[in-house]
């Protein structure tokens, strides 16, 4: 069989590849050079897609846990039988709101997975759907509320001349704070082409060897960082008088706030120099096409929404926003066409909406409900608690914070249902476990990847482009195997109930006609391709245009430009919201971050280059260099503590304690400790740290020190301890 197109679905990045088909498996996998976008690029765990399909250890029959804590096959029609019986039973003695769905980050690569899992949860009368998001980034989704958006959209990374990443690594992590297609290659064009770049991190990352200034502050002290840049701006004048002027509200209320952090504050509490803070600020204010972006690290961190709402506020100070008759690069493909205007879409509640959880007065945001409060909910009795969780694309036992808590939930739980094709830490402690296809066996586009264009600066694609792939092979022989929308339909088939996709909204950047809900054919369900139909009618190209372009194609015909402001429109901008600069003047009457004697480092959240969290930790290529997360240090640190690079150790924080194996790393700020999250399995598996990792999140406490809007606690900047392994 020759080489075929097809698109990797190990990592939300979506790279074109060329898969070598033999005898009915896929047997290599390279990148696409033709395609006009990624040019080319392909990362070692998409080349080992092969590995992980045929991997021994994943799961080719759905699994049930017998009486005595085994597990045994399970047909999935089976399964599904008796997952849709025990739900049911639940919904009639405790209600609705007794199930709950988590969706994690390995569920956008699959066609309508999350769709379908919110589909028939919204089915059975329960709203407690929680995802990755409230413990990932939600200070993204609530600023943006807050601040309002700009409906001509940002600027690019690929178009920019000035450009700001704050705690994030786009060439390891693949977010998109700068191109997701082959940021690498997009970081050194940019050089070549004389981008402006700016890098903050504690750690000297790959991004930061693109950079023109570097700054290595405290970690956990950005919004102390941002404001005293923004009164820089401010009180030299170096702001966008007229976009302020015509399109914002409360710049003075923002003024009288950062003017409590002059440079000299600001630098000595984020432990920088003050003519790097000041170089920072005059040169983000110099560009043109420019934006400031974050990322895990700060979001994880206290105070992420300040943090975000911040920098919403310095690109609109210095005006960073698309004006009339610019051009839009990608008004879309497989979304509807957007449509952009240089007018801003006034700001709207970010929290305290919707469904409410009953701990801690913790309610739905802007980001969804607080997956930070699920394991207390699901543990606390009374009316309204959670007895089913049924994981999609995540695992919690090692990606929700504080893991003992996680543990105990998951084991009170009456019914744990996950979608893995492993016996993860979470798929252990489940009732039944539901083994499905991977990308080779599915059709997918690349949607997922589009669906946020413009979300925040440089998210999505550069240009309108798009991919569709059919199924590439059979799964294998004498499996059975199932696809996640397939399941949530086989579970509402059952229950009698009817299955609606909701579709994905683009939650900021331009205008674009809101989609009808997808009610499915109960009886006779579309096939995956058929439903790939459904979903995109309407897009603004033909799903039979972008079949024609295999390897992925540009449609940037006809040209699209941002329209001038609506006549009448009244909306602004928010540079002064109340509660966000009541939050940063509070910043001026405590101590920094981590201030402690008895935890005198800073742990930060980081990635690793070859797996997606860990991921891939278990493939061939990975497991040649390490398969475990060491605890990156600077060798200066390492010396103090009397230690060797590669010693076992312990890491304390106040709430928790796990092993770890400590490395040098002289690109590391001295007093931090910067360690992959996600790893590691349950604390009985702690013997194996050399093997499988450790799990940062045991460190971390839910109940203190968590973000009232979002509920997320302090998961970055955490205060901890490196103390010799006995
Ligand atoms: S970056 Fe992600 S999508 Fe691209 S090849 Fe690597 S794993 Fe696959």
């Amino acid at each position: 069989m020759p080489r075929q197109h097809s698109i990797c679905r190990f990592c939300h990045s979506a790279c074109p590849i060329l898969v070598d088909v033999e005898g009915g498996r896929a047997v290599r996998v390279k990148g696409n050079p033709e395609n006009p976008v990624y040019q080319g690029y392909s990362c070692a765990r998409g080349r080992a897609l092969p590995q992980q399909h045929s991997h021994p250890e994943r799961l080719l029959h759905s699994q049930k846990r017998a009486d005595d804590g085994s597990f045994v096959a399970i047909a999935s029609t089976r399964a599904m039988d008796e997952v849709a019986a025990r739900v049911q039973e639940l919904v009639d003695e405790y209600g609705p709101r007794s199930v709950a769905i988590y969706i994690g980050t390995a569920s956008n690569q699959y066609v309508a997975a999350a769709a379908a899992g919110v589909g028939w949860l919204i089915a059975n009368g329960s709203r407690m759907v929680f995802a990755a998001a409230t413990i990932d980034q939600p200070g993204k989704h609530i600023a943006n509320a807050l601040h309002g958006r700009w409906l001509g959209g940002s600027y690019l990374y690929d178009e920019a001349d000035t450009w700001m990443l704050l705690g994030t690594n786009p060439i390891v992590s693949m977010v998109a704070t700068v191109s997701c297609a082959n940021p690498a290659r997009s970081m050194s064009d940019a050089r070549k082409r004389g981008i402006n770049l700016i890098v903050i991190d504690p750690r000297r990352s790959e991004a930061a060897r693109y950079a023109d200034i570097y700054v290595q502050p405290r970690p956990g002290e950005d919004p102390t960082l941002l404001a005293g840049m923004l009164n820089v701006i401010i009180e030299e004048g170096r702001y966008d008088r007229a976009f302020v002027e015509n399109e914002t509200r409360g710049f003075e209320a923002l003024r009288s706030v950062v003017s409590q952090f002059d440079s000299a504050y600001a630098a000595a509490r984020a432990g920088v120099a003050e003519s790097d803070l000041i170089e920072a600020a005059r040169t983000f204010a110099a560009g043109h096409r420019a934006a400031a972006c974050a990322g895990t690290g700060p979001n994880m961190a206290p105070n992420g929404t300040l943090t975000e709402y911040l920098l919403l506020c310095l690109n609109t100070l210095c005006g960073n926003w698309r004006r009339k008759g610019e051009a839009l690069p990608n008004p879309g493909v497989l979304m509807p066409e957007a449509q952009a205007f240089a007018q801003a879409q006034p700001p709207r509640k970010g929290w305290g909406f919707g469904e409410k959880v009953r701990i801690r007065g913790l309610e739905n945001s802007a980001a969804g409900l607080p997956t930070g409060a699920l394991a207390e909910e699901i543990l606390m009795e009374g009316d309204g608690r959670i007895r089913a969780l049924v994981c999609i694309g995540g695992n919690p036992l090692v990606a929700w914070p504080d893991q003992n808590l996680t543990l105990e939930a998951l084991r009170k739980l009456d019914l744990l249902v996950t979608i893995d094709m492993k016996m993860s830490a979470t798929a252990r402690e489940a009732d039944y476990v539901i083994a499905p296809k991977l990308g080779f066996e599915t059709p997918g586009t690349t949607h997922a990847v589009e669906a946020p264009e413009q979300m925040w600066p440089s998210v999505g694609y550069p240009r309108a482009y798009g991919q569709y792939t059919p199924a590439l092979v059979d799964p294998p022989e004498g499996s059975d195997l199932i696809e996640e929308w397939q399941f949530f339909h086989g579970l509402a088939k059952r229950q009698g109930l009817p299955l609606t996709l909701y579709p994905i909204r683009a939650e900021a950047g331009p205008l674009r006609e809101a989609k009808k809900p997808l009610e499915l054919d109960m009886d006779a369900p579309p096939t995956t391709d058929e439903l790939i139909e459904l979903l995109y009618e309407g897009s603004r190209i033909p799903l039979a245009e972008l079949k024609k372009h295999p390897g992925g194609g540009v449609f940037d015909e006809p040209a699209t430009t941002v329209g001038a402001k609506q006549v009448g429109w009244e909306g602004r901008l928010e540079l002064g919201d109340a509660t966000m600069l009541a939050d940063l003047a509070a910043l001026r009457e405590i101590a920094p971050v981590g201030d402690d004697a008895a935890f005198p480092l800073r742990l930060i959240s980081r990635r690793m280059a070859n797996v997606y969290n860990s991921a891939g930790r278990d493939l061939p290529h990975f497991e040649r260099k390490r398969t475990y997360n060491p605890a990156f240090v600077h060798p200066d640190e390492l010396e103090q503590l009397g230690l060797a690079s590669g010693a076992s150790v312990r890491i304390e924080s106040e709430h928790g304690s796990i092993p770890a194996v400590v490395e040098a790393a002289d690109d590391i700020r001295p007093g931090v400790v910067s360690m992959s999250h996600a790893f590691g399995d349950a604390p009985a598996h702690d013997a194996r740290f050399r093997e499988i990792g450790s799990t940062t999140n045991r460190l971390i406490d839910t109940r203190t020190n968590f973000e009232r809007y979002s509920g997320i606690p302090r998961m970055s900047a955490i205060p901890v301890r490196i103390v010799a392994a006995d």
